[in-house]
């Protein structure tokens, strides 16, 4: 479904916070992307939204070049205060995408309320955002993606801005709305637990200018619960894996230069 290859992307034409990423996104998939801060996660997340144009390399999305936000895309960001319209009743914040849908009115309305349910919000629907919890906000914005029936879902270090129950109420959530609407799904997190925990296969990034340091598949029972999966001798083995990999990504940025041994020349 989504084809990257040898994607780079420089700021300014100085800084280069991807240096060659190729990775693939399978239809169905959950796949998390993880690295540490600062190694070029949400960079990558905008290229593939097609929201900024990649410096180098190539993404596909079903086969098609992305070079503008592709239709069928979602995104949910980490600041839901700034996605939703604080002037906006929740109903409307998640009727807006598909008002540039050709959809009824009367779909439209069934959507909104499916969706909202989906998330546990159906008794919110009236109230504006601002009413709301932050939790309830970001399940406001997760409604809005699911209405509009992504094909892929991007989020953006979705959990990062709420409280630990909250968080893990919201990743059981992704894990719910995944499964009952099959929705394929990338998430960028700094979290290892939560990478492990959500997503069939985990992606790990170098530090910045990033490059893919390994793929680590989550074969866990595919029904994931907060304290059993996690106490599975295989979750902490491979939280373990994921740290390590992270770790030595940052050692090696630690070491210092080893000098090089001079290269025997023709004339040596
Ligand atoms: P992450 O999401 O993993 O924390 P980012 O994608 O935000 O990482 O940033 C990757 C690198 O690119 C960092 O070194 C950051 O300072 C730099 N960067 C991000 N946005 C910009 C920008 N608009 N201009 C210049 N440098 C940027």
């Amino acid at each position: 479904m989504l084809d990257v290859k040898n994607l780079r992307h420089v700021y300014g034409g100085q800084v280069v916070a991807i240096d060659d990423i190729t990775l693939q996104v399978n239809e169905g998939e959950l796949v998390a992307i993880v690295g540490p801060s600062g190694c070029g996660k949400s960079t990558l997340l905008k290229a593939l939204a097609g929201l900024m144009p990649a410096s180098g390399g190539s993404i596909r999305f079903f086969g098609e070049p992305v070079s503008n936000v592709p239709a069928g895309l979602a995104m949910v960001f980490q600041d839901y205060s700034r996605s939703l319209y604080p002037w906006m009743r929740v109903r409307k914040n998640v009727e807006l995408p598909l008002l540039y849908q050709p959809v009824s009115a009367d779909e439209r309305a069934e959507r909104v309320s499916q969706s909202l349910a989906a998330v546990g919000l159906d008794h919110a629907a009236d109230r504006y955002p601002w009413q709301l919890s932050g939790g309830m906000q970001q399940r406001v914005a997760i409604a809005r993606a699911l209405a509009y029936r992504p094909k892929l879902l991007l989020m953006d270090e979705p959990f990062a801005s709420v409280d630990a129950q909250t968080r893990a109420e919201l990743e059981d959530l992704v894990i719910e709305v995944r499964a009952r609407y099959s929705i394929t799904t990338l998430v960028v997190t700094h979290d290892i637990d939560e990478a492990v925990y959500l997503a069939d296969r985990v992606i790990v990034l170098s530090r910045s200018p990033s490059r893919v340091l390994e793929e680590v598949v989550v074969d866990l029972p595919p029904a994931r619960d907060q304290i059993a999966t996690k106490a599975l001798d295989r979750f902490v083995a491979l939280r373990s894996q994921v740290a390590r990999l992270i770790r030595s990504s940052e050692n090696a940025l630690k070491e210092p230069a080893r000098p090089q041994a001079a290269r025997p020349t023709k004339s040596d």
